[in-house]
């Protein structure tokens, strides 16, 4: 439910952490924090996520599933804030299918009487968790920025261009988390909670996985990386995204894209940045050939340090940045490239 609504400029609210947040210290509140986890490793969103679980207070239980859940059910229980785990062993649950993950969630919440069920607002997250709340008839609260109280959340809306505060009233609180809103939590060295088998749950069989075709690059993850660079239409054509992977070689960047790039075929889809790409907040972005749509700004303006090169001196993208440079990318980026 949708209680109250305050209204700011996004583009005036860039530092990240400042926002008022505060542990409830309710000892009511009692988090299941659902792992993304792949090939053994934890995503990086479930530890952002964990500590905007450990900001309500209470307890936080880490469900791992997987077919093989026990190397990361070892890792994650070194986190800091994490209170337990439990783990759910099953092959439905190797490839994070909704289908499969979803009935999980809503049996362990109506076993252990979880309060709030909290994952990463990533692909992973964004299938499961609206799936999970319409099973427990409650209202998914996604892709938060802030927590106000335990029933209390902030959340980007219109493409960032407001912000909202939202309660809900629902028994249950299901909350996917931006991961660039919150740090990442820190493994701890006293941390061992304890661990214990989810009971099963129902499988539907709904869907089958067939396989994955994964895009495979040496540059760093586009969500994770600290230093971004970004082409969009002025690039003109794929074949020129060259000049900004040897730029991004050079300075240990990921390469991004606006919509119209993509939409172009210049480059994957899974390099766009932006309200309907990936929300990525950097130490460093460079904005290649990007006017600054305010789709594109809504998954960038939360980076430290953003860099225009637009040869268009009035393109919007330069009221967001903190260095401009007017000029043909062309003749910039490779002399760039050159001095670096
Ligand atoms: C519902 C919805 C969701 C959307 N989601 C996204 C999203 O997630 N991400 C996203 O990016 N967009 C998104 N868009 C699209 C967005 O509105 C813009 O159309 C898009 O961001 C524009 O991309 P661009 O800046 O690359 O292209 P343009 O707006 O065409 O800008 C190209 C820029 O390149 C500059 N340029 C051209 N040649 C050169 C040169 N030689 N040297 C230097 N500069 C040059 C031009 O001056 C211009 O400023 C969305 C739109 C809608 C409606």
């Amino acid at each position: 439910m949708l209680s109250t609504t305050t209204s700011r400029i996004a583009l005036q609210t860039r530092p990240l952490f400042v926002q008022r947040f505060y542990a409830t210290g309710a000892g009511s509140v009692n988090s299941l924090l659902v792992v993304e986890h792949k090939n053994g490793k934890i995503g990086g969103a479930t530890l952002n996520a964990l500590s905007a679980a450990s900001k309500l207070g209470g307890s936080v239980t880490a469900l791992v599933a997987g077919d093989a859940p026990e190397a990361v059910a070892q890792a994650v229980a070194k986190y800091a804030g994490v209170s337990k785990v439990l783990t759910a062993k099953d092959a439905a649950y190797a490839n994070g299918l909704p289908e499969n993950f979803a009935p999980l969630l809503a049996e362990v919440q109506k076993k252990h009487g979880f309060t709030h069920l909290i994952a990463g607002h990533t692909a992973f997250g964004k299938n499961i968790m609206p799936r999970a709340a319409a099973l427990l008839d409650v209202a998914a609260v996604s892709d938060i920025t802030g927590v106000e109280s335990e029933d209390t959340f902030v959340r980007p809306i219109y493409a960032g261009n407001a912000i909202a505060t939202v309660k809900s009233n629902d028994s249950v609180k299901v909350v996917t988390v931006r991961s660039t809103a919150f740090a990442a939590a820190e493994e701890v060295a006293d941390n061992s909670p304890a661990t214990e088998e989810a009971d099963a749950a129902e499988k539907p069989n709904l869907v089958q996985w067939v396989g994955e075709d994964i895009q495979k690059s040496d540059r760093p993850e586009l969500g994770s990386a600290s230093r971004v660079i970004s082409g969009g239409r002025g690039m003109k054509n794929g074949e020129n995204f060259k000049l900004l992977y040897d730029l991004a070689d050079k300075m240990g960047a990921a390469v991004g894209a606006s919509r119209a790039a993509v939409d172009a075929g210049f480059v994957d889809n899974s390099l766009q940045v932006g309200q309907t790409g990936k929300i990525v907040a950097p130490e460093l972005y460079i904005a290649v050939g990007i006017s600054g749509a305010i789709q594109h700004l809504a998954g960038m303006k939360d980076s430290k340090t953003i860099v225009a090169i637009n040869k268009d001196g009035d393109a919007p993208i330069f009221q967001v940045a903190d260095y401009g440079l007017v000029e043909d990318l062309f003749k910039a980026v490779p002399e760039m490239t050159e001095k670096l």
